[in-house]
């Protein structure tokens, strides 16, 4: 089945020009602490990658997913679509994804400022 994905950068092209990419995911945290679940001895964080890695939710309606423009910008980029009619509802790069828990970096540490005096510094 042909349809169009409008690319954020190049426009609407014929799906054929993409590669599909998968759902967007949550990606586990790498320091998650390693906590026994009570069930079966796993741990959590293990479960949290098993689901990261094999468990998909395969919406029927509005999913987000990643796609890259093969023959064209050479961009990964995410889609909103509709998996039962393939209407591409919006299309934008990670970082206009408006999903900051998911996509941005975290915060840096709070570090001191270079220009106020160090309080380890005498009077
Ligand atoms: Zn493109």
């Amino acid at each position: 089945m042909s349809f169009l994905i409008p690319c954020p950068q190049c426009g609407k092209r014929s799906v054929y020009e993409f590669r599909f990419g998968g759902e967007v995911l949550q990606r586990p945290e790498p320091s998650a602490r390693d906590e026994q679940s009570a069930r079966d001895g796993q741990s959590a964080a293990a479960e949290q990658w098993y689901r990261y890695n094999y468990v998909r939710r395969n919406e029927s309606g509005p999913q987000t997913e990643w796609w890259f423009h093969r023959l064209g910008c050479q961009q990964w980029f995410q889609a909103e679509r509709d998996t039962r009619t393939n209407q591409v509802i919006r299309t934008c790069f990670p970082d206009q994804a408006g999903r900051p828990d998911q996509l941005d970096p975290p915060d840096p540490p709070d570090l001191p400022d270079p220009k106020e005096p160090s309080p380890l510094a005498g009077p």
